[in-house]
């Protein structure tokens, strides 16, 4: 019989900071589909091959589990007894359940009014402790940074290297499935530590003999929140795609690197562009993906237009969390259901034209 799939620690090791010691806290993250599109050709040139990394299928509903379960597993180690993070949603979310069942207290600062439903109530029923901050993000991150210098608190947010290592696993995954790197593999662009994660995973897996070739490193950026394209922090980022919804990234420096050294691109994207990505994941893929995912799909549609890539080409796109955790931003962008009586003849009447 077939081992039972453990998480990514048990799975990628030998890959990563633990040894014998390290307690493995985990909820069987990763492992998650990679899934061929089934519609590219009405959106990009034809000759493309497209797939989906769909990180929504991780227990708490994003990629950000990857990073979570080492490093919640590393401040176990260390006998941590409270951790820290600032987050537009997932990174409370990840850390809030994977700190209950480590048995470890979590303080999560969110910034106000801007944070989808469904992240806050996995942090609240998680039993975080949620402060929820007058000003954006980056004022969070930058609060939870100067608290955990002067107080014995682990920070979790991505500026933690182990979230790095975690994440860089999604990489891994993608070269086991399709046998190869991928030509391109394009993602959004928030904090900047996921675009990092798997140029890291994509070169040590090169270096270990695993593949043979690297992708090209696509990033995008919501245009309202733009810094690493603009060339600049933006002090005041605005975009509906609210998990990439920051104007001063953590770790600028290596996705910039990342997109040089693999001779990629960090481009822009409107959330009229993300949008319709958005749209076109759920009603012509079948997969519910939530508004800041879809910017990767929207970059590659705006770079397929401009004959970017070539024939053949490989190009996986994350979709970096589970459209659940924000059914407002589904609802505010589509058809309200239609009313009708609870009788045969207006259940007629209603498919009149569309299938009768
Ligand atoms: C965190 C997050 C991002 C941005 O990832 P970074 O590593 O901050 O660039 C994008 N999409 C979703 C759903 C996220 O939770």
């Amino acid at each position: 019989m077939m081992e039972p799939y453990k998480g990514l620690i048990n799975q990628y090791g030998n890959f990563l900071p633990v040894t014998k010691q390290t307690p493995v806290i985990t909820l069987n993250e990763g492992n998650t589909p990679l899934l061929k599109a089934s519609h590219a050709h009405e959106i990009i040139r034809e000759d493309l091959s497209l797939y989906f990394k769909f990180e929504g299928a991780n227990p708490t509903g994003s990629f950000k589990d990857r990073g979570m379960t080492l490093a919640i597993s590393k401040a176990a180690e260390e006998k941590a007894k409270a951790v820290i993070c600032a987050s537009t949603g997932n990174t409370s979310a990840s850390a809030s359940a994977y700190s209950a069942r480590a048995d470890i207290s979590c303080i999560v600062l969110i910034p106000e009014g801007k944070i989808a439903m469904g992240k806050l109530a996995q942090a609240i029923i998680h039993g975080a402790m949620v402060l929820q901050i007058d000003g954006n993000f980056d004022d969070a991150l930058k609060m939870v940074k100067d608290v955990v210098a002067k107080h014995p608190i682990v920070l979790v947010n991505s500026l933690n290297p182990f979230r790095i290592e975690g994440q860089k696993t999604a990489a891994f995954e993608v070269c086991d499935r399709l046998g190869a790197a991928p030509v391109y593999h394009a993602l959004p662009v928030g904090n900047a530590g996921n675009i990092t994660a798997y140029w890291k995973g994509y070169k040590e897996y090169q270096a270990a003999g695993k593949i043979n070739s690297l992708p090209k490193m696509l990033g995008f950026q919501a245009a309202g929140a733009a810094p690493i394209v603009l060339g600049h922090p933006v002090a005041k980022p605005e975009t509906f795609a609210t998990a990439i919804r920051i104007g001063n990234p953590a770790s600028w420096k290596s996705a910039v690197n990342a997109r040089d050294e693999s001779e990629g691109k960090i481009d822009s994207v409107t959330d009229d562009e993300i949008l319709e990505a958005y749209k076109f994941i759920a009603t012509r893929e079948g997969i519910f993906c939530e508004p800041a995912s879809a910017a990767s799909l929207a970059g590659v549609i705006k770079l397929s237009k401009q004959n970017y890539f070539k024939k053949g080409d490989t190009i996986v796109c994350t979709l970096t969390g589970h459209g659940l955790k924000d059914p407002d931003s589904a609802l505010r962008t589509s058809k309200e259901p239609i009313k009708i009586k609870a009788e045969l003849s207006a259940l007629e009447a209603a498919l009149k034209g569309c299938c009768i």
